[in-house]
């Protein structure tokens, strides 16, 4: 048996681990390198294994660093079953098709710049998109959905079961059992581990036992803000906005921190004051995950699930408006004050918050609200960054609105809470971090040292054979 690591080793996107065992090739995820200059062109390389001689693959969550590339995984070839939870297969389609549609526009744009500056050169070819829908659909079309919680023999001698990771609706990490001839050897994928009480889902699930752990290590070197402190300061700003009379103004990513920032208005809904409150969700995907989210209410924690049974629609909030189309979207520009908007794109460099912006930046009594984060480069950054003006839609807009940055609602565990989550192995099983710049998977491995365990930084190429590991796992599937 063997474990090969291929994309996100040493970095934080593009997972993508091979195992190999009992004859068969899987893929744990099939993710997208985002961010980079180069990242367009990596993306299209070829892969560094032939993708029809894949037997299947286990995909952890939706998110497109995670499953980004599968369908260009089944254009060039693989026919076999693309395992998940059912929550995550839900999500996939509102990604992907997102995906596609971008690669597609992003083509045409290169296309027409080909086309307005110049002639092709000899040999030389109009662009093309990474892949195209018809590649996505097929993707759907492999999906398998598992049961969380309950083991599944994926082919004899590799039995897989998947458990909440706690990230965002559906993420999951994943157990996964590899036999041949008489070794039997237990793996465990952590994918990515949310924050313990983010707000809707349930705790990263605690394993006891493993062979061998592959663990995410984006925040490794961190400390978050606590989530208290995090939603005190929420309170806190949309009280001085309430003051000022002015708009908020949210970007947020569609998927996970959208549903949070909802819920957390829902659940303090009384205490801030919210019903003078008028509370957009200005984003079609954003409406389309939320609605995936409500569907699947076996994903919530406690709290969210006695939330969930007062309201009838997800989000639960009563003065919430939906806005789907592009007409609904600029209705909101009339709006003085009153109003929450959240819309996206995340990092502002695209999307319907941009027009929000437009307006509402040059006002004093605006606020917007910073909650993700913001890569170098995009308007959220220069938001973050205090300029006193910037661009948009090719025009200068005046920044007199308050910017808050608010820190604490990252979908990662911070160095405490991945720690935490290592802690509950029997054992010290050895760990190889993954998902996670040098610097921060450094810094984890050298916490993890501390603790006894042998932690390796993982490398793309790197190869292991989990069968030369000692045994330390004593469960083994009933299934
Ligand atoms: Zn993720």
């Amino acid at each position: 048996m063997q474990l090969e690591f291929f994309g996100a080793a040493g970095e934080v996107t593009g997972s993508c681990h091979i195992v190999r065992a009992a004859g068969r090739q899987m893929l744990l995820d099939c993710g997208m390198i985002q961010g980079g200059a180069d990242a367009p062109a990596r993306n299209r390389r070829a892969f560094s294994f032939e993708p029809a001689s894949i037997d299947a693959v286990v995909l952890s969550h939706a998110h497109i660093d995670h499953c980004g590339r599968l369908p260009l995984l089944v254009k060039r070839g693989f026919r076999g079953p693309i395992y998940t939870n059912a929550a995550c297969a839900d999500l996939l389609p509102i990604l992907l098709r997102d995906t596609a549609d971008l690669a597609l526009r992003e083509a045409q744009r290169e296309n027409r710049y080909i086309g307005t500056n110049r002639d092709l050169a000899h040999g030389e070819e109009r662009a093309t998109p990474l892949f195209a829908m018809e590649d996505v659909d097929a993707v759907l079309r492999q999906v398998r959905p598992v049961a969380f919680d309950q083991p599944k023999e994926l082919f004899p001698g590799i039995t897989v079961r998947v458990r909440d990771a706690g990230h965002i609706l559906g993420s999951s990490s994943i157990e996964m059992w590899l036999t041949e001839d008489t070794v039997t050897r237990k793996l465990v994928f952590s994918g990515d581990l949310g924050q313990y009480d983010t707000p809707i889902l349930h705790d990263p699930f605690a394993f006891e036992s493993a062979d061998l752990v592959l663990m995410e290590s984006t925040y490794g070197d961190r400390r978050h803000r606590s989530r208290d402190d995090t939603e005190r300061e929420l309170g806190g700003i949309l009280a001085q906005a309430a003051r000022d009379g002015g708009n908020v103004i949210v970007p947020a990513f569609a998927i996970g921190r959208s549903q949070e920032i909802l819920y957390l208005l829902a659940r303090h809904y009384g205490e801030w004051h919210m019903a003078k409150w008028r509370i957009f969700l200005d984003s079609p995907m954003a409406i389309a995950a939320s609605r995936v989210y409500w569907k699947h209410p076996d994903r919530f924690d406690e709290e969210a699930s006695r939330l969930r049974e007062g309201f009838r629609g997800m989000p639960p909030l009563p003065n919430l408006v939906l806005s789907e189309t592009a007409d609904e979207s600029r209705a909101i520009n009339a709006l003085r004050g009153g109003a929450i908007i959240i819309a996206g794109s995340g990092m502002a460099n695209g999307g319907r918050v941009l027009h929000h912006l437009r307006h509402n930046l040059p006002r004093p009594e605006c606020h917007v609200l910073i909650v993700g984060f913001q890569a170098p480069g995009t308007l959220g950054r220069q938001l973050v960054d205090r300029r006193p003006e910037v661009r948009i839609h090719g025009r200068p807009v005046r920044v007199a609105a308050q910017i808050h940055t608010l820190g604490g609602l990252s979908a990662h565990g911070d160095q405490a809470q991945l720690l935490r989550w290592y802690d509950s192995f029997r054992g010290r099983p050895p760990v190889f971090l993954v998902h996670g710049e040098v610097p921060a998977a450094e810094a984890l491995a050298g916490k993890l040292r501390e603790r006894g365990a042998t932690a390796t930084v993982a490398r793309p190429g790197l190869q292991i054979d989990p069968a030369s590991l000692p045994a330390l796992a004593a469960d083994r599937p009933t299934a």
